[in-house]
């Protein structure tokens, strides 16, 4: 059975408060016992002293009605707080006492004895008078100076008084460290539960969490206490946690809506290659008039297919991060050659100007995929342009980056597709014959991606539109 943490903290609380409470309380109370015992020893030790210096100068004692008395200012002076004084003689035989001494006690064995047989002071326990509990008596043994007789004065009090108090300081002692025991514990209670109930809070909400929703967040009390530091710790691995999921998620969609795009985009050639072939089966055997129109479609509609299973093939390779081949390369010498290649496939629909920098210029950079990155531009700048426009091709040194710029003066691209134009199967205009299918600008930009390079677009529908790559130059050694 495992106990709960506010209880073993309670309990072991209650332990060490309680065994230092008990420790304390029996010290404290040995030592005032002691002291409390120890006046009353005190006292008669003085008082008796006292008297016997009196009486050992001839002071303490005078006649009266032919016995002796104590002095009264003496006896004043003596027994105030319940000190009795008894004074004998050689043989035991009281001569002078401050107390009524019940009979048959006067002459028993007692410390007086002693003190007066060893000649010096002794004490002792004795039942000296009937008031209840032991005296402690304090006996002096005393040789008067004229040479009087020998006598022999006690001082007793009894421990009556010590003893009670005593014990109400024992019941006082018990009573607060019982008070004092259970208010600590009771605080050490609520303490553990005030110190846990962060906890609580974050198992709950971490449960909500558990069952699938990841944008909830632990709860955080004090941020600088050792439970906020781990929430909050937690919370940012949620953060990071949920980041990965949604990247996960959208990557999959895209995935998903990139092979429902691929196999919708496969199937419209393959429709049209099916038909003509049926076409041909069914007249163009017969019919030889038929046959040249029927394997003209069906070389367009295979070149399409062809052109774009490379293009997937290519965007699938780009997404496995395939490794590329960094050389430094002159910019605008590739530039140049996409150009002359543009100008090759154009066939002279648009005029294609090419301004070279004044020097040239190098980067870090995978020729044959910048290349191909700038063809791309380059074809769709000729294909949205219409006969007789202009496309314009400059390259410029930016400093950290290198600038190709493609303008023309096309179709343009209306303001809300701009941020479209880059994913994959988009096209602006579906209805188009000319058209692509929509991956040339996405494979631009996972090439620029691949250097860490952007690709900018600007448009002016019916004006134009300017492509700009910014190739990062990577060192900027590189001249
Ligand atoms: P596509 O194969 O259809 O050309 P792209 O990914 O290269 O696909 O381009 C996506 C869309 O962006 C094109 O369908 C076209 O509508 C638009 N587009 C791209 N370049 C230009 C341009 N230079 N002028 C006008 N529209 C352009």
């Amino acid at each position: 059975m495992t106990v709960p943490i506010r209880w073993r903290l309670t309990l072991f609380n209650a332990l060490v408060i309680g065994a230092i409470l008990v420790v304390l309380g029996f010290a404290l109370f040995f030592l005032l016992r002691q002291t409390l015992l120890s006046s009353v020893e005190d006292a008669a030790r003085d008082r008796a002293l006292a008297v016997a210096r009196s009486v050992e100068i001839g002071e303490g004692l005078e006649e009266s009605d032919g016995g002796l008395v104590l002095d009264d200012d003496l006896v004043d002076a003596i027994v105030f707080d319940g000190v009795f004084i008894v004074v004998r003689d050689a043989e035991g035989n009281v001569i002078a006492e401050t107390v009524d001494l019940p009979a048959g006690r006067e002459a028993r064995d007692e410390v007086w004895r002693v003190a007066l047989e060893a000649g010096r002071p002794a004490y002792g326990t004795v039942e000296f008078t009937d008031e209840g509990g032991p005296d402690y008596v304090y006996a002096v043994p005393v040789r008067p100076a004229e040479g009087g007789p020998a006598r022999v004065v006690e001082a007793g009090k009894s421990y009556e008084q010590a003893a009670e108090n005593v014990r109400a300081l024992a019941f006082v002692l018990a009573f607060g460290i019982g008070v004092a025991f259970l208010l600590s514990v009771g605080g050490a209670y609520l303490l553990a539960c005030a110190a846990l109930s962060p906890v609580s809070a974050v198992v709950k909400a971490a449960r909500r969490i558990a069952e699938g929703d990841l944008s909830k967040r632990l709860p955080v009390a004090h941020p600088k206490d050792e439970i906020g530091d781990l929430t909050t710790t937690i919370n940012a691995m949620l953060s990071r946690l949920e980041g990965a999921f949604a990247r996960l998620e959208e990557a999959l969609a895209r995935q998903h809506r990139f092979a429902a795009d691929a196999s919708h985009e496969l199937r419209t050639p393959l429709t049209s290659i099916n038909g003509y072939a049926q076409v041909l089966e069914e007249w163009g055997l017969k019919d030889p008039n038929f046959a040249p129109e029927g394997v003209a479609a069906i070389k367009r509609e295979s070149e399409r297919m062809k052109g774009l299973v490379e293009n997937l093939l290519i965007l699938t390779r780009g997404d496995e991060d395939i490794s590329m081949n960094l050389e430094r390369a002159d910019v605008s010498q590739v530039a140049e050659e996409a150009v002359k290649a543009a100008r090759a496939a154009s066939g002279g629909k648009v005029g294609i100007e090419y301004e070279p920098p004044e020097d040239e210029i190098y980067a870090l950079l995978d020729q044959e995929r910048v290349r191909q990155a700038l063809s791309i531009l380059l074809d769709n700048a000729v294909k949205y342009t219409p006969v007789g426009g202009w496309v314009e091709v400059e390259v410029k040194d930016l400093g950290e980056t290198v600038a190709v710029k493609v303008s023309d003066t096309g179709t343009g691209i209306p303001a809300d597709a701009l941020s479209h134009v880059f994913e994959r199967f988009y096209r602006v205009d579906e209805a188009r014959e000319d058209g692509g299918v929509g991956l040339g600008l996405s494979i631009a930009r996972q090439i620029a991606d691949a250097h860490e390079a952007r690709i900018e677009v600007e448009s002016e529908p019916d004006e134009g539109s300017t492509f700009t790559l910014l190739l990062p130059r990577k060192n900027r050694n590189l001249k």
